[in-house]
């Protein structure tokens, strides 16, 4: 799977000719998943310009009540209206500036999974952490918390991305990614025996089209969560492109 978090960026012309272009020049490739997450009011615009492709389409984030007097949020159900089949949840941003808990985050796993919503679930430490080396330990209570009574996890999609890579241009080496991976992997197991081995677990942090061919050859690296270069057509194909040669 490729993800493309196009955050708070584009403008809805732009949206669209991305997608489009995404579309157009990725008509070949039929293995594995490529997902677009525009922001909210492009969600409407960007299905449209993807209806009748392989492309998917996520949204950033949701809130876990289907409706209500809850001024500024949007509903997995609104979502799902939308075209969406996936939600991005927890990303890092949202943990940093909108205070995003570990409790919100499971409730929003939970709500989305019980909408039909497929979600990404964005785990990742900090770099005083890594430098601490609590790294597992970190990731570990955030699934933890984020998987809290949740039975079933074969619609989960897990993004490791660590936060000092997270835009900065400083990508975890591939083996740095493949420890926390598997890690993850493991620790899925423990719980949900060999679903671990179905689950989707994406990269992100500063992923370009040339780092992703030495990051994906990894054996726990199923895809990539892409920020930045997700917002350039050509860059995005060509990552998409060098994950389905490897997989
Ligand atoms: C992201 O926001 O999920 C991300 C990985 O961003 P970037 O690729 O720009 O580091």
């Amino acid at each position: 799977m490729v993800a493309g978090n196009w955050k708070m960026n584009t403008a809805q012309d732009e949206a669209k000719a991305l997608a489009k272009y995404i579309v157009v020049n990725t008509q070949d490739i039929k293995n594995g998943e490529v997902v677009l997450s525009p922001p909210f009011v492009y969600l409407f615009a960007v299905s449209d310009a993807i209806k009748g492709s392989h492309i998917k389409l996520s949204a950033q984030n949701m809130y876990f009540e289907d409706k209500g007097a809850y001024t500024g949020e949007i509903s997995p159900i609104m979502l799902k209206d939308a075209g969406c089949q996936y939600v991005i949840i927890g990303h890092s941003e949202r943990r940093k500036y909108f205070n995003e808990t570990d409790e919100n985050i499971n409730l929003k796993l939970k709500k989305a999974l019980s909408t039909g919503l497929k979600p990404i679930l964005c785990v990742g430490e900090t770099l005083e952490e890594r430098e601490k080396d609590i790294t597992e330990f970190v990731v570990g209570i955030q699934i933890k918390k984020a998987l809290y009574g949740i039975q079933d996890i074969s619609n989960i999609v897990i993004a490791y991305e660590p936060v000092w890579a997270i835009g900065t241009g400083k990508n975890a080496t591939p083996e740095e990614a493949e420890e926390v991976h598997f890690f993850i992997r493991e620790m899925i197991r423990k719980k949900y025996g060999n679903t671990a081995d179905k689950l989707l677990i994406l990269y992100g942090g500063s992923v370009t089209v040339d780092n992703i061919g030495s990051l994906i050859e990894m054996k726990d690296i199923d895809g990539a969560l892409v920020g930045g270069a997700s917002l350039k057509g050509e860059s995005f194909v060509g990552i998409i492109k060098k994950v389905a040669e490897k997989r």
